[in-house]
């Protein structure tokens, strides 16, 4: 039970008037319920200021309210799970349509849209529910939980149980909307200055002064530029000067020493070893260029500034989090139910796996040369190193010309996932594409009547092999999301248990998508090719998960830290993540490259979700491959909802969250690979 929030002072007439209303409700309803009227009370105590009403108000209140019996109580739970469904999902369409102009592309976004993106009509509804004591009613007759409880009792609960308890968590904590409105402008301005971080790789030019690019090739920092070298080892020619280069840009975002003009500029050239700039005799990308004032000068840490703007507003929120004073915490505790001690422990058996160099060796025989840094983001273990990305953007961009065809398709490629026809349509017309003006996302419901949204980037050429993979991704963000809230028993238990989950399922269906495309034939060197692509992405995605995670605990530890103080701790715990766990695989010491993930400036603390979602994945994954099809495992895993992870990994696989099975699988794999040559 959470203890008093720091602006709380006890009411001197609170334990009188408790222990009045405990027993006139005794005697009305009998000696079974005391407990639970004692615990009610307490929790309504806890939460009850001075505004909210004096003694009088308060018995008058908790008398009146208290649900004595269990057909009450029931009737109770019923209309609220379904008027709060009601209310979260209209807010969350109006959500979704105030963001519209920055999510979607369709023209240049005014400084009114982001005020518009920024504005958040959720942020006051907690705070209404206090002052118009509803959360009181709630938390009256319905139990807060700790994360011990939920870990320790939960298996034992009801499935109503369990809906009671998220909905006492709702009222977990009384924060004010000011603060929350701070942390939803902060997002929302770190979102905008990453949506719009693109780099004109034809104005990227190599030491010798060639271009390594083609024209009007624009990649978004960070997704694109690394999905970019990874296509590149497809590319025998120009492919290993283009990852040198792509990371010589990383490592100039991460230090801040980029030169501030080049961002989203196709009007300069920049050689990124030297930081030499010039006006561009390349007219590739008019529209976009900005001439004026060219020099050199340095990105003023916006990168950091940004990152620090986060901080500053989730530190806004500690006081009124009793039970999760940080954000970390919350991260944890909360979001994710799994604590960081375990996390930690999760990945370590990952980054110092003694299979590591077994597999380093491995990559390095492939390529036939010493592995580089940017290795980390080795993709040639993948069956569709058959194909170079060109190849595939031309079967991709025939395949899907506009938005509108991929839309079409989602029943056929739902069938080909093992879906029956009914059922693909099912979750095809509970999903609307929309063109993004990112890399593309996914947006769920939060009520039935409502659908989920899938955004694309469709290029006017047509739709490419990476804005394909992605769709693919977000597609499967969307049917988890149709299917944890429309198919569920109880909407309170929407969703799955951290985000982890949704991305663990998403990249099921990712992980398949050349099967979409008719293209590969799935064998068991294609399997033992996959479970080491999984393990190599599983130890890349951990480092970049344990830096954020050190970033933040910095950042706690530094709380009047300037941007330029935050750069310089995050290059350095960048490099000791590296040095640590990656340069004995690797060979290079000081590399910074795992500090370029943009979710680590505009997410507070989501990565450490990615490698938990390989390692959850390669679970699910497993799972499906017993059971043969996708589809339905896909069906009875996503409606399981809102649980602990360990729950819920155990309704699904019989197992909980752990390494374990990809480890154990690699080695297998290895031991595959050895026996076939
Ligand atoms: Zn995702």
């Amino acid at each position: 039970m959470p203890s008093l929030t720091h602006d709380q002072q006890t009411l001197p007439w609170m334990s009188a008037s408790s222990a009045k209303v405990e027993q006139q409700l005794v005697a009305k309803y009998g000696e079974t319920e005391r407990a639970r009227m004692q615990r009610g009370l307490q929790q309504v105590a806890e939460f009850w200021r001075a505004e909210d009403g004096d003694a009088a108000i308060f018995e008058q209140f908790t008398l009146a309210n208290f649900a004595g019996d269990d057909a009450t109580r029931n009737t109770m739970f019923t209309r609220i799970q379904r008027l709060l469904e009601q209310l979260n999902g209209h807010m969350h369409e109006i959500n979704r349509e105030f963001r519209q102009q920055a999510d979607l592309d369709s023209g240049p976004v005014l400084p009114f849209d982001q005020l518009f993106a920024g504005y958040d009509p959720q942020a006051h509804i907690v705070d209404d529910f206090f002052n118009n004591k509803l959360a009181f009613v709630v938390l009256l007759n319905f139990p807060l939980t700790t994360l011990q409880e939920r870990l320790a009792q939960g298996p034992n609960w009801s499935r109503q149980q369990w809906a009671e308890a998220r909905l006492a968590q709702s009222f977990s904590k009384r924060i004010p909307a000011s603060v929350n409105l701070d942390v939803a402008r902060a997002s929302s301005e770190a979102d905008s200055y990453i949506s719009q971080y693109n780099i004109w790789m034809h104005h990227v030019r190599a030491p010798d002064g060639q271009r390594l690019f083609p024209p009007k090739l624009r990649l978004l920092s960070h997704w694109n530029l690394r999905d970019e070298i990874k296509a590149d080892y497809s590319d025998p020619q120009n492919g290993l000067a283009r990852q040198r280069a792509i990371q010589q840009v990383m490592e100039r975002i991460i230090t801040q020493t980029i030169p501030a003009v080049v961002v989203d500029n196709p009007a300069v050239d920049w050689n990124p070893w030297t930081n030499e700039i010039k006006l561009s005799t390349e007219n590739d990308g008019l529209g976009n260029a900005q001439f004026g004032n060219v020099t050199n000068a340095p990105e003023p840490n916006t990168r950091y500034a940004m990152l620090l703007k986060t901080f500053t507003a989730s530190k806004e929120v500690d006081p009124y989090s009793p039970t999760a004073p940080t954000l970390i915490a919350r991260r944890f505790d909360e979001d994710r139910e799994i604590p960081e001690q375990r996390v930690r422990q999760m990945l370590e058996p990952v980054v110092t796996s003694p299979l590591l160099p077994q597999v380093a060796a491995l990559i390095q025989s492939r390529l036939g040369r010493p592995l580089e840094p940017f290795d980390i983001w080795y993709d040639g273990f993948r069956s569709r190193g058959a194909y170079t990305e060109a190849q595939l953007d031309v079967i991709v961009s025939k395949k899907y010309p506009t938005a509108e065809a991929f839309k079409e398709d989602i029943p056929n490629i739902l069938i080909k996932f093992g879906f029956t026809p009914q059922k693909a349509q099912y979750l095809a017309d509970n999903i609307i594409v929309d063109p993004a003006r990112g890399s593309g996302h996914a947006m769920g419901a939060s009520m039935r009547s409502a659908k989920a949204h899938l955004r694309t980037r469709v290029e006017s050429t047509g739709m490419n092999y990476k804005g394909f993979n992605i769709a693919i991704h977000e597609m499967g963000h969307n049917i988890e999301q149709t299917f944890s809230l429309n198919n569920i028993d109880y909407t309170l238990l929407e969703g799955v248990p951290n985000t982890a989950f949704t991305e663990a399922l998403a990249m099921v269906l990712q992980g398949h998508d050349l099967e979409v495309l008719g293209l590969a034939a799935p064998n068991a060197h294609a399997e033992t090719l996959k479970t080491l692509n999984d393990f190599w992405n599983t130890y890349e995605i951990s480092g970049v998960a344990l830096v954020d995670m050190d970033v933040w605990h910095w950042m706690y530890a530094h709380p009047s830290a300037t941007p330029e103080q935050l750069r310089d701790a995050t290059v350095q715990i960048a490099k000791n993540i590296w040095n640590q766990y990656y340069a004995p695989i690797l060979g290079k010491k000081d590399v910074v490259l795992l500090a370029v993930y943009s979710h680590m400036i505009d997410s507070f603390m989501y990565l450490p979700d990615y490698p938990i979602g390989h390692l959850i994945a390669f679970q699910v994954e497993q799972q499906m491959k017993r059971a043969g099809a996708i589809g339905p495992e896909f069906e009875r895993m996503a409606t399981m909802g809102h649980v602990t992870p360990d729950m819920w990994m155990i309704h699904a696989t019989g197992k909980p969250v752990g390494s374990e099975a990809l480890l154990t699988a690699t080695e297998q794999a290895l031991s595959n690979l050895h026996a076939s040559h």
